[in-house]
């Protein structure tokens, strides 16, 4: 990549994706990968998969974009199918772009509502929780409710209005509301954290929390949502019964086109009626982009797909069976596989093997998982990151956890 005149944010591993064909990726040299990283958890359907291709190459000839000014025919059927076969719950879809973008949407939606229930002394309400090891974007709304210090530095002062907790921790989360808090926000499954799931008596101890103080349950579905975890939304893994408030969604919603949303509940926050949704009227939020025609039947496409072929169930079967297959190997530096469905974190032994200096050991093993033919993604210090598209044919998979297999046991 020639790549002086590009601002250097990423730490690129020294290749040229060039192409991509299911679950293979092949570079500019010609070689081809396994790929269990599907763009960080957002190729849901593979790379090229012929029914997105259709879509978008179909509406493309049709119209591309005109704004939100207009009416945009694919986004009243894709909300319909988000609401009533993806999330389930009655509610209202707002599209944007990417998951950040869906975090900071969800974030006005709860400081909206903190001023419409405000604290007892009539100030708005406005401060948000969140986790550490929790990760939510990196625009300065998102990254101020990101619980990772590492990902804020030198761009203080933050935005202001968030409180971190350690996660799974309910007496620290109950500690920690004060009389300005107006919700809660988390990962069902920390992603980027190190695939940490939260535990279900958690889970239900935030919905009852959130109940008793007036509070919203916000969860950040942009990873482990879209039949990635075995269900079709994360938190469904883990306590199907659970009420959300606001939902961010994107990576998998678009499988592989730029799309994100948020989901907002229908259900009623006082005496009179009134409906969630509602407080979020014309003018309070958009999106130049969000949503525009291409976008939309693209992401049509991939989710009446999904749902067709029920990938929930498919990701469901396939992520116990790559846990299975890494454990039977009963490799020394292995602890554990971590995770549910296909998103799944291989948590590597600390001191088990030697890492470079300047390196972690996940991303020390990413590196020789690359260069042995095999792409995935590290997720915190010690945890490599499996992510495969949901339709990863068996027998690639099967491909994949023979060349991590070379890797690992070669360490
Ligand atoms: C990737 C991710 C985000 C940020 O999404 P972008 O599209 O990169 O802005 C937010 N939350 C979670 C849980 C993520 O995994």
């Amino acid at each position: 990549m020639k790549n002086q005149y590009v601002l250097p944010t990423y730490g690129r591993a020294p290749m040229d994706m060039v192409r991509g064909e299911g679950s293979y990726l092949y570079d500019a040299a010609g070689r081809r990968y396994v790929d269990f990283c599907a763009g960080i958890a957002t190729c849901c359907l593979g790379h090229s998969h012929p029914l997105v291709v259709e879509a978008l190459c179909a509406q493309a000839h049709k119209l591309m974009h005109c704004s939100n000014l207009y009416g945009i025919p694919g986004q009243g059927e894709l909300a319909e199918r988000i609401v009533t076969d993806i999330i389930g719950i009655p509610g209202k879809i707002f599209f944007c772009n990417s998951g950040a973008e869906a975090n900071d949407g969800i974030i006005k939606v709860a400081r909206r509502f903190g001023h419409r229930h405000p604290a007892a002394d009539g100030s708005p309400r406005y401060e948000v929780i969140t986790f550490l090891k929790s990760f939510h974007g990196r625009t300065l709304g998102s990254m101020a409710a990101t619980g990772q210090r590492k990902i804020q530095v030198e761009f203080d002062p933050l935005l202001v209005g968030f409180r971190y907790v350690d996660f799974n921790d309910a007496e620290a989360l109950r500690a920690a509301v004060s009389d300005v808090t107006c919700g809660i926000l988390l990962e069902a499954i920390q992603g980027e954290g190190g695939v940490n799931p939260v535990q279900p008596e958690f889970l239900r101890a935030v919905a009852e929390l959130c109940k008793e103080r007036d509070l919203l349950l916000m969860l950040d579905e942009v990873q482990c949502g879209f039949c990635r975890c075995g269900t079709t939304m994360g938190w469904k893994a883990i306590c199907p019964e659970l009420q959300p408030d606001l939902v961010s969604c994107a990576k998998g919603i678009g499988g592989g086109f730029p799309m994100g949303c948020f989901w907002v509940s229908d259900r009623a926050i006082d005496a009179t009626g009134t409906e969630l949704s509602s407080i979020m009227g014309p003018g309070s939020h958009g999106s130049t982009f969000g949503g525009t025609p291409l976008a939309t039947a693209t992401s049509l496409a991939v989710v009446t797909e999904l749902v067709r072929g029920n990938y929930a169930a498919r990701a469901a079967r396939l992520g116990e069976q790559l846990k299975a297959t890494v454990e039977a190997w009963h490799l020394p530096c292995v602890e554990g596989v971590r995770g549910l469905g296909l998103l799944r974190g291989v948590a590597l032994k600390p001191g088990s093997f030697a890492v470079p200096e300047g390196q972690t050991p996940a991303g020390y093993v990413n590196g020789l998982c690359r260069e042995a033919g095999l792409l995935a993604c590290p997720a915190g210090a010690d945890t490599l990151r499996l992510i495969p598209a949901l339709n990863i044919p068996e027998e690639v998979l099967a491909e994949g956890l023979e060349l991590l297999r070379g890797v690992l046991s070669a360490l």
